[in-house]
């Protein structure tokens, strides 16, 4: 038996592999030291074997309730991502295992590598109406690159869209890349239409660093980078302040902020009812976003997700907040979730990298939906 986490986000710590039965390991901290629960590791044994796998230090992580009818992803060619039985029994996260290949890796949810993303940026920048730009560095030297689709024409209206602040939040580049190439089908009339409409302006990865080095929350100096929209720093937050002075050059008439949820079994928006400037007409524009979300992917729902801010009480140092009342905008922190998506269940897969991609296609119409109306 092996275990090792010197992977692409790689994330764990072996405790005991003595016995088969009783496999102890621990999740390592992010940098900043407030926050684990983003696993990612490979696992050798003898095939036809069963193992049970202890994460012993589940119930000391952040979100201890992402624990409760949660399964564990798993894969054995790193291609199609599977459930694996996963039960939480007093703070440990147990996951039972029949090894049907040599080798299999486990994570918290299906990973996005970093050369995925490379991959990305690489097949997108030979498209015609594509630019990248380089922002900036990270605080470990790797790039915060932009991608530009469209003009840029004035007249068109500025669509925003970021993902993985949270960088164990796979899920967030999984349903970028399924929008990303649906924007740049050339046969498809939404993505003609909206380009005809709109400049887009999309960050693939926000936290390429605490991507690569496994976390869940965190840069790599240990800055929860949703959190500081308000006053971002070269020292703590480079990634964040590349971004805002973007978004100040640009303006912004629809921002969507891609995440995923631990808790939460559902797809939702967390909108921002509660920035001081919030109005009729921003809550027209959130009510037929929503409505549109709603038509064009029945994983979509409204009736669960996070308390909505009093009114003038929203915290804008989060990335949706801010954004609303700097610019008057359509403004959505979008969550999907580790689990499955209770309302249309997959035991198989549970919420899976391919149905993250058709939430990103079908976000597209939603957009389309509204582009008129932004400003
Ligand atoms: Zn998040």
């Amino acid at each position: 038996m092996r275990v090792t986490a010197n992977i692409d986000a790689g994330n764990i710590e072996v405790i005991d592999i003595a016995n088969k039965d009783d496999i102890r390991l621990a999740i390592r901290r992010d940098a900043g030291d407030e926050f684990l629960q983003w696993f990612n590791f490979r696992f050798e044994g003898v095939v036809g074997n069963q193992y049970t796998l202890k994460i012993v230090n589940a119930g000391k992580s952040s979100y201890p309730k992402g624990w409760q009818e949660y399964h564990a992803v798993a894969s054995y060619d790193r291609q199609h991502w599977f459930r694996l039985p996963t039960r939480y029994e007093q703070g440990e996260l147990i996951i039972d295992l029949a090894l049907d290949a040599d080798a299999i890796q486990i994570a918290y949810f299906a990973p996005y590598s970093y050369e995925r993303h490379l991959d990305l940026l690489s097949a997108v920048q030979v498209h015609p109406e594509v630019t990248l730009e380089h922002l900036g560095l990270t605080l470990d030297g790797r790039d915060m690159t932009l991608v530009k689709v469209g003009d840029g024409a004035e007249h068109k209206k500025n669509i925003w869209i970021t993902a993985r602040q949270h960088p164990g939040e796979t899920m967030a580049e999984w349903l970028v890349e399924g929008l990303l190439y649906r924007l740049l089908d050339s046969d498809d009339p939404v993505s003609k239409q909206l380009l005809d409409k709109a400049n887009f302006y999309i960050v693939p990865n926000m936290n390429p660093d605490g991507s690569v080095r496994g976390h869940l929350r965190t840069n790599a100096v240990g800055t929860n980078l949703n959190r500081e929209w308000q006053t971002p720093s070269l020292e703590k937050s480079p990634e964040v302040y590349y971004v805002v002075n973007k978004m100040k050059a640009t303006g912004v008439d629809l921002f969507y902020d891609v995440h995923g949820d631990e808790g939460l079994p559902y797809v939702f928006l967390a909108g921002c009812e509660g920035v001081p400037s919030w109005d009729a007409r921003m809550q027209q524009l959130q009510d037929e976003f929503e409505r549109a979300l709603l038509l064009v992917s029945p994983d979509f729902q409204t009736e669960f997700g996070y308390g909505k801010d009093e009114a003038g009480k929203a915290n804008l140092t989060i990335a949706s907040n801010w954004v609303a009342e700097t610019f008057k905008c359509l403004s959505n922190t979008l969550e999907m979730p580790f689990k499955d998506n209770q309302n249309l269940a997959d035991p198989m897969e549970g919420w899976s990298p391919a149905r993250c991609i058709h939430f990103g296609e079908a976000s597209l119409t939603a957009m389309l939906a509204v582009v008129d109306k932004l400003r």
